[in-house]
């Protein structure tokens, strides 16, 4: 099998790099034609996705975080390209949701014994995500986390960059579109989600990464006390109950508001409103370990 691996040098926290060589010896012990790349941290891992896809790859492998994660699948949906993760970024989300290992050498081990699964993308103009887009609270708290604070400090970097968003942003008037449906709030943040997780949080118990729909989240309000409100109840898994917090299934969602709202797609600000988001259904293939060991990861709730 031809694979590549692309690396980002530059994942996750300056002071504790991960082992890569050891993960990629794994790869080439089956006999795969292993090439390796590196992006320069500069946003190449797309151009290098492309490339190997081009060249006949059957596997791209994201050395990286969930950043280099949206990047490589840039090239992905549409193709029978598989991809492979090895998890070396801050927060590793779509690791922790399959199920995937945290240790590299271990997710290397996984990805040899994987097997395929067909997963939804979610489509925002003409780029791709995997976890999900968010506009307001969350891309400005995105927007104001410098990229050497994060190497250096990690999540704690997101953290302080929430709190001084808590003070700054305001919400605003919304007109948001579900498979055709429209709603007109005020809000300070509306998720678009294929996954469970949020950030490191759990917002949705039953979002399908394959079934075609999005779990769509509008966060309502304004104000200091409110954001503080929403934050603690998405951190005590009650924003189920909360009655400014609405829960939508849709396909499609079309999003525009009085004032532009930042939006960020898999961690990464993209843009801002007005935008609109389509599921692209298992346009993906993505090797995951034993179907049962994700399923068990998808539950973050019942791991504690
Ligand atoms: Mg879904």
């Amino acid at each position: 099998m031809k694979v590549c691996v692309i690396v980002n040098p530059t994942a996750g926290q300056a002071s504790r790099r991960p082992d890569i060589d050891r993960a990629i010896g794994f790869l080439r012990a089956p006999a795969w034609d292993v090439s390796v790349f590196h992006t320069d941290g500069g946003h190449r891992g797309t151009e290098l996705a492309r490339l190997a896809v081009a060249e006949g790859c059957q596997l791209v492998v994201a050395c990286g975080g969930d950043g280099t994660i949206n990047e490589v699948i840039q090239a992905l949906p549409g193709t029978e390209v598989a991809l492979g993760v090895i998890p070396t970024g801050t927060a590793n989300v779509f690791a922790r949701e399959m199920g995937i290992p945290l240790d590299p050498v271990e997710a290397a081990k996984s990805i040899v014994a994987g097997q395929n699964r067909y997963l939804d993308v979610g489509m925002s103009e003409d780029r791709c995500f995997l976890l999900w887009a968010g506009a307001g609270f969350d891309a400005q708290v995105l927007l104001n986390v410098k990229p050497e604070a994060k190497r250096r400090w990690g999540i704690p970097a997101f953290a302080v960059s929430a709190l001084v968003t808590l003070f700054r942003f305001e919400g605003t008037r919304a007109e948001v579109v579900l498979d055709g449906k429209k709603l007109s709030r005020r809000v300070l943040l509306v998720v678009v989600s294929n996954i469970k997780r949020y950030a490191i949080f759990e917002l949705s118990r039953q979002a399908e990464p394959d079934d075609g729909l999005f779990e769509v989240f509008i966060f309502q309000g304004s104000g200091t006390m409110t954001k503080v409100r929403h934050l603690l109840s998405l951190a005590l898994r009650r924003h189920h109950g909360s009655p400014d917090v609405e829960s939508y299934r849709a396909s499609s969602v079309a999003l525009q508001s009085e004032k532009p709202l930042i939006v960020q797609t898999d961690g990464d600000v993209i843009g801002k409103t007005p935008m609109r988001f389509q599921v692209a259904p298992r346009a993906l293939k993505v090797i995951v370990p034993e179907l049962e060991a994700t399923r068990r990861a998808a539950s973050p709730h019942d791991q504690r």
